[in-house]
């Protein structure tokens, strides 16, 4: 629980669904009127021992939904994750009013394919632009100005940690402007995925090859760990995407040196 202040509402949880031991979901009402665009994120936080812990988390929801939408991972060490995830439906907890953050949707440069790449809960964001996308699709609205198509690519160690494969296979299997891959980076952990395997970054290239996808008409967005956005940003750059073509939202610091694509991360920050 956390109190209410002229910056925050008392949000509570409506609903909590488990993926893995270390991977939930929460559809929060977030106390109050909060207007926010698809890609911005939420500040939440907890009261602990008196002091106010608050953390940022991209919104998973549309803002044509009337609750908010997160999906976290736990940090074990951490100084929030511990304490939310002992959070159930009903409990409460801080939402700051504002919305924030400026990993929205690239309608501006003429650039008119957009390139989606994530790890694990980095695909918030997306699952956000798509779900409000979808949307203005089915209302008969075109989905964009101009002729936008979004391509998403996301990693995981294993396939239980997607999270939203089912909803995003099914919007690719609906539409004309969407495709969605899935790649398992340790498949000896998960005999049973028989799609594609190998880190999300090192199936970058491959995947905007396959796609088609060009520099001067894709954005590309990175989001989620460290170590896949420098690997990912120096791929691409290398590929000849200019830097301004390139949005990050790096979910938390890289704790290890080491240049991209330098090191396997430590045992217990795998990056998939
Ligand atoms: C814009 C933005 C959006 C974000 N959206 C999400 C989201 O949708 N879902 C989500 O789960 N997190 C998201 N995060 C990360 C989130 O804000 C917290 O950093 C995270 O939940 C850990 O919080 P904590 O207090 O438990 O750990 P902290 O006390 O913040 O961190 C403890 C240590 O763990 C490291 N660390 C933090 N997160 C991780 C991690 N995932 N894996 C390994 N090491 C880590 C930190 O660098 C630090 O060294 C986002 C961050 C940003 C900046």
């Amino acid at each position: 629980m956390a109190p209410s202040s002229d910056k925050h509402y008392v949000a509570r949880i409506l609903e909590r669904r488990d993926l893995s031991p270390d991977l939930w979901l929460l559809r929060v009402d977030p106390g109050g009127p909060f207007k926010y665009l698809a890609g911005q994120y939420a500040t939440l936080g907890l009261e602990v021992d008196g002091v106010r812990i608050e953390r940022a988390y991209s919104i998973v929801s549309s803002p044509y939904e009337e609750t908010l939408e997160f999906f976290i991972e736990l940090v074990p060490q951490g100084g929030l994750t511990p304490h939310l995830y002992k959070l159930k439906a009903g409990d409460t907890l801080s939402c700051r009013k504002i919305a924030k953050g400026r990993f929205t949707l690239d309608l501006r440069s003429g650039r008119s394919n957009h390139l989606l790449v994530s790890t694990v809960t980095g695909i918030a964001p997306f699952v956000s632009y798509v779900r409000t996308l979808y949307r203005d699709w089915k209302n008969g609205g075109t989905p964009m100005p101009g002729n936008h198509k979004l391509f998403c690519l996301q990693g995981g160690s294993r396939s239980w940690e997607f999270g939203y494969r089912d909803e995003l296979d099914r919007y690719a299997a609906e539409t004309p402007w969407f495709k969605f891959a899935a790649t398992v980076s340790r498949p000896w952990e998960d005999p049973a995925w028989a799609g594609e395997t190998g880190r999300v970054d090192d199936l970058l290239r491959k995947y905007a090859d396959a796609w088609g996808l060009q520099p001067d008409s894709t954005t590309v967005y990175l989001c989620g760990h460290p170590n896949m956005v420098e690997n990912g940003r120096g791929i691409l750059e290398r590929a000849r995407w200019k830097k301004d073509a390139i949005f990050e939202e790096v979910y938390f610091p890289q704790t290890k040196g080491g240049s991209a694509g330098a090191s396997d991360p430590a045992p217990d920050q795998p990056f998939e």
